[in-house]
């Protein structure tokens, strides 16, 4: 009988991947070599969808995302919600995962959380659509609305990344902990994140409350105010090419 390798060399699937410190020989049961078929024949095709993703253009980008199947969220949508907003604004806020309603129009942030976010931008004296693109981790609501899975996060995450590329925000604003953590890629509260700057791929990040907490936490919305402040304050440095570090003082 073939051994493993030349099994895989046969299948066109080496080289082989292997845990640092294991022998080549150990464990050669056939559970074990479907295993690493399975392995490589998927990161592989992820991968090859990730750099096709990352080369989407914006008039290709909410078509694609429509036809996306990378998860099981695209059998329970009934829309797709890519985003909205002007494709190269300096500001960009990102959510969770759509609702109900967003699912229903296609578009993030337009039910009673949308109407707090919209009430937020226009604290900072924006509008929806006029420098500020919205979007969400998620382009497909998690049935029931329940929390987004770690696979179903990085299953879009390539969509998110491309949003952020084609539009070279100045700034992002996390809304709530499960965008803060899944961007940041950490396991901590909003209270530890917020009031200090972050960085995703490079793009200067502030972390405040999601709309829909604050809608049932309405104490907290004085520090998502403090939160936008920061905001605010950090871009202004960033327009004025300032020392960002001293705008980024936490708030008391
Ligand atoms: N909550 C989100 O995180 N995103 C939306 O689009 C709507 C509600």
């Amino acid at each position: 009988m073939p051994d493993r390798y030349a099994i895989l060399q046969e299948l066109g699937l080496t080289p082989v991947w292997r845990l640092r410190g294991r022998p080549a020989n150990v464990g050669s049961d056939r559970v074990e070599l479907e295993a690493e078929v399975a392995v490589a024949t998927v990161a592989p095709a992820l991968s090859d969808r990730a750099a096709r993703i990352a080369r989407l253009r914006w008039e290709d980008f909410a078509k694609d995302v429509s036809a996306c199947a990378a998860c099981a969220l695209c059998k329970t949508r009934q829309k797709a919600v890519p985003g909205v907003g002007d494709p190269h604004a300096e500001w960009l806020f990102i959510g969770e995962a759509p609702g109900a309603e967003e699912d229903a129009k296609g578009e993030p942030f337009v039910g009673q959380a949308g109407r707090l976010l919209d009430n937020m931008l226009a604290a900072l004296g924006m509008r929806r659509g006029e420098n500020v693109y919205i979007a969400n981790v998620l382009k497909c609501r998690p049935p029931g609305n329940r929390t987004p899975t770690p696979l179903e996060s990085e299953s879009c995450r390539p969509y998110l990344d491309r949003q952020i590329a084609l539009i070279e925000p100045k700034l992002i604003v996390a809304l709530g902990k499960s965008a803060a953590t899944t961007l940041l890629n950490v396991d901590a509260s909003i209270a530890s994140l917020r009031g200090r700057l972050h960085r995703y791929g490079g793009v200067p990040l502030i972390v405040t409350y999601h709309p829909a907490y604050l809608l049932r936490n309405l104490p907290d919305k004085a520090k998502a105010w403090e939160d936008l402040c920061l905001a605010r304050a950090t871009m202004r440095a960033l327009r004025s090419g300032g020392d960002l570090q001293s705008s980024a003082v936490a708030p008391k």
